[in-house]
């Protein structure tokens, strides 16, 4: 496998990160996910809005134009021949050449780094023909998800707590509402209705969750932005998540109770097909 490391395509085995990069000793970068879909890049305008602010937000400057960053995912795609799968991009913070709380001054140079990760047939996931269960678990994650870190430790307790209990993920719960889920946004519906929690900096402002909204008010549907319990879930019609690896996935599921008929429904069904047709359109 080809990667990109700081203006260099080279063999994973020979790509090299210095033990002082601050991304390695403080999870101090930030990332970003993008599918491809034969071979083409989806909704990649959204992925470079929030990358731009989530380096804004931790004072790190963007080492590309969106352009520069366009050509350096293409080009990765292209050499590694990927039909469908995803494009891995990370920005930390450099090697300062010591380790040090503060931030190091604009002489340090960020690392950057994008790899791709061949994924056959993503969009016909077999499992959003069946859904996801989820469990809960408590919120204890900082209180800046709305900048995409690398900092990925408690995401992966939740990964690994669902897989011990035989399901799919868990969804993050806080003063007894529903953040998101370890890496995806969550939804519930109920009847026309989808209903999901507004954006702040307790939740990640996923590019997916915008682009489905979006689609969701052009098919007549409504949305409501309010958090929900895990009861209201529970009670809910239907129940998904949605990220950009994942596109739109059914959750039937919560907590070991079914959501509605225990199966992907109507509603959810449609936004993914909505969803997967228009972004193949759109993309790059
Ligand atoms: N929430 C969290 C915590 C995530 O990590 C992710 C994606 O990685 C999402 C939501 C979904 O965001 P997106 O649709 O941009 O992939």
């Amino acid at each position: 496998r080809t990667v990109y490391l700081n203006g260099d395509y080279l063999p994973e085995t020979e790509a090299r990160v210095s033990v002082f990069d601050r991304g390695f000793l403080m999870a101090d970068g930030v990332y970003e996910v993008t599918s491809v879909l034969d071979g083409k890049l989806i909704d990649f305008a959204g992925h470079c809005v929030r990358l731009a602010r989530s380096l804004s937000e931790l004072e790190m400057k963007n080492p590309h134009s969106d352009a520069e960053w366009l050509a350096i995912h293409r080009e990765l795609v292209a050499r590694n021949g990927i039909v469908d799968g995803m494009v891995y991009l990370q920005v930390t913070r450099g090697n300062p050449g010591d380790r040090d709380f503060a931030y190091p001054g604009p002489e340090t140079e960020p690392t950057v780094v994008l790899f791709t990760q061949s994924k056959p047939g993503l969009a016909e996931n077999p499992a959003a023909k069946t859904g996801w269960k989820v469990i809960s678990i408590p919120d204890i994650r900082w209180g800046r998800r709305d900048i995409k870190t690398v900092q990925l430790l408690y995401p992966s307790m939740g990964k690994m707590a669902a897989k011990k209990a035989g399901v799919d993920d868990s969804w993050f719960v806080e003063e007894g509402v529903v953040t998101e889920g370890t890496s995806n946004n969550a939804y519930i519906v109920k009847g026309n209705k989808i209903i999901t929690r507004q954006l702040s900096n307790d939740i990640l402002h996923g590019i997916t969750r915008a682009a489905v909204l979006r689609f969701a008010v052009e098919a007549q549907m409504e949305v409501e932005e309010r958090p929900f319990t895990i009861a209201e879930a529970q009670g809910a019609d239907e129940a998904f998540i949605t990220s950009a690896s994942a596109f739109v996935m059914p959750v039937v599921e919560v907590d070991g109770k079914a959501v509605g008929a225990g199966k992907p429904g109507a509603v959810v069904t449609r936004l993914r097909e909505i969803y997967l047709d228009e972004m193949r359109k759109a993309a790059v």
